[in-house]
């Protein structure tokens, strides 16, 4: 795995992305659903999940406080 695989802000790797992004017979795990990460009906069913940005921050699926313990968790994660 490269450098320029990982996105950094969120845990999720960019090549996972892309995958479940462009294959609609992928499926959220289990793990990554409970990470805060979904199908974004804000945005067209962008794949959105806990980062510092602006999807993230306008996303109305989960409740402010919700996101906050996402992104807290996240963060927990890193590194
Ligand atoms: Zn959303």
């Amino acid at each position: 795995m490269s450098e320029q695989d990982r996105d950094a802000s969120n845990g999720m790797m960019l090549s996972r992305w892309r995958e479940l992004m462009n294959d609609e017979s992928k499926q959220l795990t289990s793990e990554e659903k409970e990470a805060g990460w979904h199908f974004c009906g804000e945005f067209d069913g962008l794949l959105v999940g806990p980062a510092e940005d602006a999807e993230w921050d306008c996303c109305t699926c989960f409740t402010q406080e919700e996101k906050d313990a996402f992104l807290a968790k996240a963060k927990s994660n890193e590194s």
